[in-house]
């Protein structure tokens, strides 16, 4: 499906209390076409409350949320056909394979893909016979996002799709989300990984107790830094102990 709005994601206004906590206080973005955004925060500033609503699954107190100009409330069931959600924790049916299980998602969203070139997308083609409880933790997260891409969806929404994964299966995460950006999707992001940020992200909202405290590329962002006289505590080398790692060990996947 074609978008027909520059700007896929509209955010106005967006507010939500959980009692006394302002878990999102007023806050409006707007996400371009084809763009890898980032949400950045603090454990608690409400990244996962903003993007489940404009994901449709919560319904906000204040404001509205549009997807390719559908409003997230009055047109949920529409909503739901063109976004992929990719979650933190899943529980799949233990009694079927992979292939089984993305085969069943995919039936659900019309046959939209190829469970086999989803497989080989997410370079789990070996592993298609296996049982979920069988899968490495890189494993998993690769398996996740093939289900969120079953409806090849016009936005993607991935919940920090790298945590607990070594370097390697990190890397191999990060190619596939390039992969699926230059296939047209647009991709948000949740992440606690800024150099994840910087590697992936065309722009960051930076978000602090439910507002927006910065929102730009993470090239501008870091000028700003430099430009208001900011000095590293340490000496920054031209290689990192992440880049020691994969020379010593390599950049393929193990058993990850
Ligand atoms: P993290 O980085 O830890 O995932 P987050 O930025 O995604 O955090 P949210 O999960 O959106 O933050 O939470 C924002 C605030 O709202 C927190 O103070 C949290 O405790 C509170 N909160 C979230 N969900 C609920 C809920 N269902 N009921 C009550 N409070 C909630």
């Amino acid at each position: 499906m074609k978008n027909n709005t520059n700007n896929i994601v509209e955010v106005k206004n967006l507010s939500k209390n959980y009692g006394k906590i302002n878990a999102v206080d007023g806050i409006s973005f707007e996400v371009k076409s084809g763009e890898v955004f980032g949400m950045l925060g603090p454990n608690g500033a409400g990244k996962t409350t903003t993007v489940e609503i404009i994901e449709g699954i919560r319904q906000p107190d204040k404001g509205e949320t549009f997807i390719n100009g559908l409003n997230t409330i009055i047109d949920n069931k529409q909503i739901k056909k063109i976004i992929g959600v990719q979650l933190q924790q899943n529980a799949f049916f233990d009694y079927l394979n992979i292939y089984e299980i993305i085969d069943f998602y995919s039936k659900l969203y019309g046959n939209k893909t190829k469970t086999i070139d989803l497989l080989k997308k997410v370079e789990l083609i070996e592993k298609k016979n296996s049982k979920y409880k069988e899968l490495s933790g890189g494993q998993k997260q690769r398996l996740s996002i093939a289900i969120a891409l079953v409806n090849d969806p016009l936005v993607l929404f991935l919940d920090e799709p790298t945590t607990g994964l070594d370097p390697q299966a990190r890397r191999h995460v990060w190619n596939l989300i390039k992969q699926i950006r230059l296939e047209g999707s647009t991709i948000i992001m949740t992440t606690h990984y800024m150099e994840e940020a910087e590697e992936l992200c065309d722009r960051v909202a930076i978000i602090d107790t439910g507002k927006i405290v910065a929102l730009d590329t993470p090239g501008n962002l870091i000028d700003k830094l430099i430009d208001k006289g900011f000095k590293p505590k340490r000496t920054i080398k031209k290689a990192s102990l992440d880049d020691v790692f994969l020379d010593l060990t390599g950049q393929n996947l193990r058993g990850d």
